[in-house]
């Protein structure tokens, strides 16, 4: 005789396990700490700022967000899905606020490519404040892709 679900599960158990995340995303908390203080040790400077001729501007004005001055970003919002979340590819460090709370939320909020937009903003801010010099002299702790996706969505070469 087959096994009524309702004898082992309340219709409120039942409810709690359709809203419980998978497996995936319930790790996320643990791996997802480890993976972003990992980044933020070997990439310790935010890019936006970068971009601007600055280090680290609005970590150093806004000293802590829920005790973080600097973020590890999702370039394309991961929206929950397990191999965004933790792809290096697609993580960038950035002051808490305002760079990330305010600036990168407001490309989110605004556009569908969030990446192409982003790396856009950042290569329109590198040419307004000619900071090549200064992103290339920080290199060393920007993610190499990063950096490239900036310049050509720039049209400069950084290592000419
Ligand atoms: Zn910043």
């Amino acid at each position: 005789m087959p096994r009524s679900p309702g004898k082992l599960h309340t219709p409120r158990q039942r409810r709690y396990e359709d809203t419980r995340p998978n497996a995936a995303a319930r790790g996320y908390g643990n791996e997802w700490r480890r993976v972003s203080n990992a980044f933020v040790l070997a990439y310790p400077f935010c890019l936006l700022c970068l971009c601007r001729g600055r280090v680290n501007e609005g970590a150093r004005q806004s000293p802590s967000t829920r005790g973080r001055s600097l973020q590890v970003d999702h370039i394309t919002p991961h929206n929950g899905d397990a191999a965004l979340i933790c792809d290096q590819t697609n993580l960038q460090t950035l002051c808490a606020t305002p760079c990330h709370a305010v600036e990168k939320r407001r490309i989110e909020n605004t556009t569908h490519d969030v990446r192409g937009s982003w790396f856009a903003y950042l290569a329109s801010e590198l040419i307004r404040t000619q900071s090549i010099d200064h992103l290339r002299s920080h290199a060393h702790g920007v993610p190499p892709g990063l950096l490239e996706a900036v310049a050509d969505r720039g049209g400069v070469d950084l290592w000419e």
